[in-house]
Parts: structure tokens; sequence; C-alpha cells
């Protein structure tokens, strides 16, 4: 670890006696007028507070800021009362505490658990952004009592391929829908006094050679499909820190990438906050410098104070090869988040973890991401009276997800795996069998006993899918097809067989094919990695205590020959490169473009009761960016059942003068209702949701012309439709 002492020690003595002078200077004043320096005065403005202490900074303190001094934080100075500063990941709850640069080796505290909450792709599966508020709050909550200043994620890459191998890790294919879930996740976090980070940024979607790989994609892709949630993380939320992603970005390292970084992220959005690098995706001192770098975390291979951003940057800068004022816009962005984090204030309350608030926020999540795929004759819900025995078959029913999938592993304060919830709901009225079926080691006997188990049941419910095994779900490879792992299908299919009242579960965080039994199947529920609550959300689902209410955040493809990318043979690319040829139509804009029949539609997923869809009304405004459309329809509980529908608003143009998707979701409601009730929902659009990116104008162009508003229970599933036409075409950013 470095310490001051050495630094100063290869300093010029003319900068040592010149940076001593100043930090003299501006100690004296300080004790002399009896007065705190200003930067430690929380009732000045943030600005100024950075100013000041930027002012009293040597060369030496601000590069310290700017590189890692351990895995996850960087140096104190002490004679600033500078912290130091803790990061860490990350999406589902705050990762345990690791011995120095070895993350596999875990301190083995008592006191680094975390509540473990559902996977991202599940919160996306809710659509309910009050729900992302609180899971970010949560997280924040946890984050600000491990004394975290930047918890690392949420990561928004789009899912581009159903086989990326972090896929749930992330918010599936939709920028919009991504977008909405984000703005509050960071808000809730950020309103803890803990920075969010937005990764990886951007185009980190795949796993397959992510450290080297180089995206290429138009101008049109990058803008309207995968820096929009990056826009609004920046934009609305206000986002602290963003992470450059490993890969190449047209031909550059997206850690010391001009374009993204100064251009686009800084210059053109506004942002204010940090960039700080993947770890171990930093490949150049003038690069990252020069790039749009702030702070490099994760080199391996280097002492810390080796680093790029380290020694070699200190030297460049009294060199004169870099203006000491790149120096200082780095810096300053360091410590504008920590002064929003309060790093030099204390926080008012230290925090709190796994309070049953934080549980029930867990619970919730996962109650409302269960995707009801399929639901024939009303095989779900279960009914507990009527049920004498259930036979619980799959190695997921048992499996612990926490600790695994890489960097968003998790030490839960608990896990409730699914047989544990349905043990627990069921009571001892009904008697419930379990067996594996399948597993890494299980053999052809497990099947057979799984078989004849469901045969003996009045009910099976299979809990199977994917799990975070390296080249399932998980960070550092991608999945190789859209199987179910160990011989899944074949077990499925003699289930089926010996037991027709087969409820099918399946986990994962990514498309998986049902060739072979999804017909014989009366009922599927996917579930994602439902987090420590999930065994117990499962079993208020399954049983009928809640009903389901997610809708897919991504289409299922029939096969994965289908879906954009695979079609193209745009993945995983060729000769170190990877070509977005499908451009702009990612996930259901592909299957609309090409009518192609997905398995399951983006926004799909069924309730235990029905809803109806009336009285589109389409309402003109204005507001200070152009027009505006307010939609308003009457959404009426049906069924016999309190449950949420997630309204869907998708928008077409029907004449543009480029090529666009036929349809795109441009806004959302998610709606509870009593049995019978009837409310009247308004969805707002904004002049954003008619508009394109025009690459030679360059800006968001809303053309003038007749638009298609379609209000739907899916991507495929139009309840209402009506026509707006825009009498103006208007450019804005
Ligand atoms: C991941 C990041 C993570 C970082 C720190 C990297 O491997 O890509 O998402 O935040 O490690 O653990």
């Amino acid at each position: 670890m470095r310490s001051d002492s050495k630094v100063a020690g290869r300093l010029a003595p003319a900068l040592v006696l010149a940076a001593a002078l100043l930090s003299a200077a501006g100690v004296r004043t300080a004790r002399t007028q009896g007065e705190r320096p200003a930067y430690l005065d929380p009732a000045r403005p943030l600005e100024a507070r950075v100013e000041d202490l930027l002012s009293r900074m040597t060369v030496e303190e601000k590069v310290a800021l700017v590189h890692a001094d351990n895995r996850f934080s960087t140096a104190a100075a002490p004679r600033l009362q500078i912290p130091q500063r803790q990061l860490s990941d990350g999406p589902h709850g705050v990762r345990e505490e690791t011995v120095g640069r070895d993350v596999s080796q875990a301190v083995g505290r008592t006191d680094d658990f975390a509540t473990f909450m559902p996977a991202l792709v599940g919160l996306a599966a809710t659509w309910n952004t009050g729900l992302a508020g609180a899971y970010g709050a949560t997280l924040g909550e946890e984050a600000r009592r491990r004394g975290k200043q930047i918890m690392l994620a949420p990561g928004m890459n789009i899912m581009r391929t159903p086989l990326n191998g972090r896929n749930f890790e992330y918010l599936g294919e939709d920028p919009f829908l991504v977008s909405r879930m984000v703005v509050p996740y960071i808000r809730g976090e950020q309103a803890q006094e803990v920075a969010s980070c937005a990764k990886h940024f951007v185009a980190n979607d795949q796993e397959f050679e992510r450290n080297t790989i180089n995206v290429e994609m138009d101008e049109r892709a990058l803008r309207e499909i995968y820096l929009p949630p990056f826009r609004a993380a920046v934009e609305e939320a206000g986002v602290l820190t963003v992470m450059s992603a490993y890969n190449k970005f047209r031909g550059t390292y997206c850690s010391e990438s001009d374009y993204l970084l100064n251009k686009i992220l800084k210059d053109e959005w506004g942002f204010k906050g940090l960039v700080v690098s993947d770890w171990n995706a930093v490949h150049s001192t003038r690069g990252s410098v020069l790039g749009g770098l702030d702070l490099e975390m994760g080199t391996v291979g280097k002492p810390f104070d080796e680093f790029y951003l380290a020694r070699p940057f200190l030297e460049g800068v009294r060199k004169g090869e870099f203006p000491m004022s790149v120096l200082d816009d780095k810096a300053r962005r360091n410590l504008r988040a920590m002064f929003a984090t309060r790093a030099f204030d204390g926080h008012a309350t230290p925090g709190s973890i796994n309070t049953k608030e934080h549980q029930s926020v867990a619970r919730r999540v996962a109650e409302e991401s269960f995707v009801l795929l399929k639901n024939d004759s009303d095989a779900l819900p279960l009914n507990t009276e009527k049920l004498t025995s259930v036979a619980v078959i799959g190695e997921n029913a048992v499996r612990l997800q926490a600790y695994g999938g890489g960097s968003a592993r998790i030490k839960a304060f608990y896990e409730v795996a699914p047989l544990e919830g349905i043990l627990r709901r069921v009571g001892e009225r009904v008697n419930v069998t379990y067996s594996a079926g399948y597993g890494e080691k299980s053999g052809a006997d497990a099947a057979e006993r799984a078989v004849r188990a469901a045969r003996q049941a009045d009910v099976v419910v299979y809990v199977g899918g994917l799990n975070h095994t390296l080249g399932l779900d998980s960070e550092g490879a991608d999945r190789k097809d859209l199987k179910l792992p160990y011989a899944q299908d074949e077990l499925l299919v003699r289930i089926v067989e010996a037991n027709p009242r087969t409820i099918v579960v399946l986990l994962g965080g990514g498309p998986v094919e049902m060739g072979p039994w999804l017909s014989r199947a009366p009922a599927v529920l996917y579930a994602w990695y439902p987090g420590m609550e999930g065994g117990n959300a499962l079993a208020r689902v399954l049983f009928g205590d809640a009903s389901p209410s997610g809708k897919l955040p991504f289409t299922f493809p029939a096969r994965l020959e289908d879906s954009p990318a695979h079609a193209l043979g745009a993945y995983p690319g060729k000769g170190g490169t990877v070509r977005y040829a499908e451009g702009l139509l990612v996930g259901y804009r592909w299957f609309d473009a090409k009518k192609l029949a997905p398995l399951f539609p983006f926004g799909h997923g069924l309730s235990y009761t029905h809803f109806e869809y009336s009285n589109l009304r389409l309402v003109e405004g204005k507001d200070a960016k152009g027009p505006t459309l307010a939609v308003t329809f009457d959404l009426t509980n049906a069924g016999d059942r309190e449950a949420a529908e997630v309204a869907q608003v998708y928008v077409g143009d029907l004449k543009s003068s480029l090529p666009r998707p036929s349809k795109e979701l441009k806004g959302f409601a998610k709606i509870f209702l009593k049995p019978g009730e009837r409310n009247t929902v308004t969805i707002a659009l904004s002049r954003d949701a008619f508009a394109f990116y025009d690459p030679a104008r360059p800006g968001w162009v809303a053309e003038r012309g007749d638009f298609r508003v379609t209000v739907g229970a899916s991507s495929r599933d139009a309840k209402l439709e009506g026509n707006f036409t825009l009498a103006q075409t208007t450019v804005g950013k």
C-alpha cells in the first residue's frame, strides 16, 4: 500500500516546497481564525466545498483520488481528513468483505451478511417503478450501514442475445423499460447517501471475449437502444458514478473512449460525477487520462501505486504531458461524489441491515416478478384444501443461489429456497415429497425416482431451470444454447407423462427452449432468481395468496436462430469484432419486423384473474419539450381475485423518413385492482415517445404525420388502438 511520504519522496523538490507552503497556508488560515476549512462545513454549497478542498490538495493527493489503494477502496489523505473510500458490488445486495486483492478469499466476518434481493432481471419483470425505488433504498440503507460510498450497480446493458451470461444482472431487452426501472432504483439508493454506479458503459452485451471484443454498431442503434438507460440515469436520476465497460467500442477501449466518456457522457449529457473503470479494464495512461476515465480500479499485475492512473499519471502531469486541468477535473469529479455521499460529514443515521422492511421489499419484488407464462384450465393456483400430496421435483427447489453468478454474489442473511417455502405454506395436512430428478451429479437413478414420485402425487411442482454455474447465468462466460441443462427436457417429458398435473417453475435469467414438454405441461411460471424471500413468495403465488403480476422484460424466442443477433450470424463476432447487424431491431422489434412468432412475447404474463380494457381516449397537449399525448383508458378486473395488471403503451410511426421499428414501448402502468374494480388509467407520453435519432442532423426528430398508439397486455396482445397525428416536425436533444 502506498504511503503519502513515499509519494512525496518522488516529487520534484520545488513542487514539494510549493505544495507544503500552500497546504501550510491553508492550515494556518484555518487555525489562526479558529475556523474549520470551508470544505469541512456541511452548510456550504457542494461545489464551493469541492473547490476549496481541491485548492488545498497537492498533486499527489489529487492523483491518489483517481486510483485504487486496494481491491475495493481508494486511499485516505489524513492531512486533509479525506477518508478512505469503499466501493462494493453490487446489484442484488451489499457484497461480503474480501481479503486484499483476492476476491475469492472471504474475510469470514460475521457482520457482512446482506439482504439478498431478487436478481435485477426479476425486478424488471415486476414493471413496478415504486418497487424499483424501494429496492434501491434497501440496498442504499444496507450499504450505508456497511460503510460503502459507492455501490457498483445497477447494470443496464441491453439484452441483445439470450445467451449473455450476465442477463440475470440486467433488465432485459427494452431501453424504455430499463430506463424507467433504473431511475427510481438510483434515486432510492442515492437518497440513502450512497452513490450508485450505472454500468457497464457501454455495449458489454456478451461475456464472450468481453475484455477485448470490439463492438461496432451504427449511431442510431447506439442512441436509440444502448444509451437511453445511461442517459436517464445521468439526466433524470443524477447518478453519481458510471462504470466504463471492458470491451472496445469502434476500436477503442470503453475506458479510453473520448467519444463515449467525454463527448457523450460529459459534454452532451452534462455528467458531473466520476467514471470508474471496470476491474482490470484500463489499458494505458494516456488513453484513459485523455479519454475521460476518472478512477482506475482492479488493474491486475501492478502494485496500486503503479496503476496507469497512479505514478505514470503523476509523472505525466509533472512533465507537462497532461495539463493540471485534466487532473483537477478528475479530482473534482471524485470529490463531488464524496461530498454528495457525506464522506466528510458523516451520516445523520447509520443505516440499517436485515430489517423487516428490507425482507418485505425482497418478498414483494419476488412475488411481483413471477411471470405466469402458461396456465391451461386454471391449473394454478393450487388449493391446499383439495390436495393430499405434492411431489416437489428439481434441484432448484433446494439450491441456494445467493453465492453464485460472479461479482453479483451475496452472502445472504438467509435464503428461503422453493421447497422450504412450499413446506412452510402447506403445513402438516399435505404430504410433500422431494426428489432432485436432475443435477450436476445426478444420474439415471435420480430421474427414475423423480418419475416414480410424480406418479404417486396429486400434483407435481417441478422447480428447475438454470443456475449460476459458469456457462449458465454467470459472469465470465455465455450460455452455449437455449437448452435446459442436465437433461431436464428429457426428465420433464417423462414427468408430465407420469403426472399431467405438473406445474413447471423455472428459475433463470433468460429465455430457455421448452419444445419437448411445453404442450403437455398445463402451467409454467418463470421465477428468475427470487432472492432470500423467494421460496415464501413462490409459495404465496403457487397457492393463490397472491396472483402473479410479472411480465416478460424480453422475448422468449422459440429457437435461438430466431433471435436477431443469431439469425444474422452477428454473435459472438469474428476476429475480435462483433457487428450489431440487427441495428435497431433488438428483441421484439426484430420479431415484429420479421413477423416471427416468439415462444412468449415481450411483455407477456398471465394472471389468476382477467382484465378488460375499454374506452381509449387520446388527448393532445403541450409541454416545454413540445407536443404531448395523454393515453387514457378504463381497466376492469373482471375476475374474482385481487390482482395487478401491467398495461403497456406501444407507439408506431406510420410513415417516417428513416426506417423505424413498427412499434416501441413508450409507456406502462402497473395497476392493482380488487375483484370487479374499474380504474381510469392515464399514461402520459412526451415528445420523446414519438422521436427517433437522426445522425445527419444530429438530433431527436419527432416527425409530423400519423402514429398508431396501442394499449396492450403484452407486445403481442393489443387491447385498444388509436391514431394520433403530429402536426409539426420538431427536433430536440
Ligand atoms: C464486473 C463488475 C464489477 C467488478 C467489481 C467486474 O468483473 O464486471 O460489474 O462491479 O468486477 O467486482
